[in-house]
């Protein structure tokens, strides 16, 4: 499904990215996990062409969604493709970045009526589906503001779902949560997994890891030190003392 070719990042000549290769199958659920400032956002703001990489590139069932080929040469896709590939990789952010001045309705529907060209009857049900599916119907015409960072997060999920896309990618979703408000996201997040949802997950939630990852990536100081079953991860105690010692951080710092 997608993609990770040889990526390095340099943000002013210093290196975040330093080689990353990573293929997600379709339907595939992959926890990214890994200490702060490792790479991690950087690394899947390149999946979705929100950042581009130094080298390398991202294949999107086998197609760049970063370059386009002329003659022989590589030449960065405009403005309008890239937004085309970012509907199809959908983003959900820690910080859920929905529009303030929109309804709830209205955040849904803009990205499929102006990337997708979809009209506004069809995108509207489809928004109404959404809205069921995250447990969120009656908050169709309320503004961000009014909703707990839960339904937040549940109405960002929707919104990243209204376009279709072939893969999502969730940079610690539920970070930004209050603990009580944590598990309802999770529980929107495990049934997209059961539904067969192709996910990329950068979260500290072992549990969610636990239950719904297929495969497990440890990520430090921009490279992949670890990448296996989430199986083996768990149940295979074979981890190197640089995973103990960050798991054993997270699990102290657990509210
Ligand atoms: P993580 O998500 O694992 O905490 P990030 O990908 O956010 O890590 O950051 C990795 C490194 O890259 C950090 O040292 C961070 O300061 C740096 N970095 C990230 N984005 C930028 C940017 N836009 N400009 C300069 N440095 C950046
Ligand atoms: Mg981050």
């Amino acid at each position: 499904m997608l993609q990770v070719t040889n990526i390095n990042k340099s943000f002013h000549g210093k290196e975040v990215i330093k080689g990353i290769d990573l293929s997600i199958q379709k339907g595939e659920v992959v926890v990214i996990i890994g200490p702060s400032g490792s790479g991690k956002s950087t690394f899947l703001r390149m999946m979705n062409a929100l950042e581009f990489p130094t080298e390398g590139d991202v294949l999107l069932e086998g197609e760049s969604i970063l370059y386009r080929t002329v003659g022989n040469k590589k030449v960065p896709r405009k403005e309008k493709e890239l937004s085309k590939f970012r509907a199809e990789v959908g983003m959900v952010f820690q910080g859920f970045h929905l529009f303030a001045h929109k309804t709830v309705l209205e955040n849904i529907i803009e990205g499929p009526m102006r990337v997708r060209k979809v009209n506004k009857e069809t995108a509207i049900l489809e928004a109404e589906r959404l809205l069921q599916k995250v447990g969120l119907a009656d908050k169709r015409d309320q503004y961000p503001h009014a909703l707990s960072g839960g339904q937040q997060q549940r109405i960002a999920i929707a919104r990243a779902l209204a376009m279709k896309p072939k893969i999502l990618l969730f940079d610690e979703p539920t970070s930004a949560l209050d603990p009580e408000l944590v598990g309802e996201v999770l529980l929107v997040m495990k049934e997209l997994a059961n539904e067969g949802m192709t996910m990329a997950v950068v979260t500290h939630e072992m549990g969610f890891a636990r239950e719904v990852g297929d495969r497990i990536i440890f990520i430090d100081q921009g490279v992949i030190v670890q990448d296996e079953s989430a199986h083996h991860f768990f149940h295979i105690n074979n981890n190197n003392d640089r995973i103990k010692r960050f798991l054993n951080t997270i699990s102290r710092n657990v509210v």
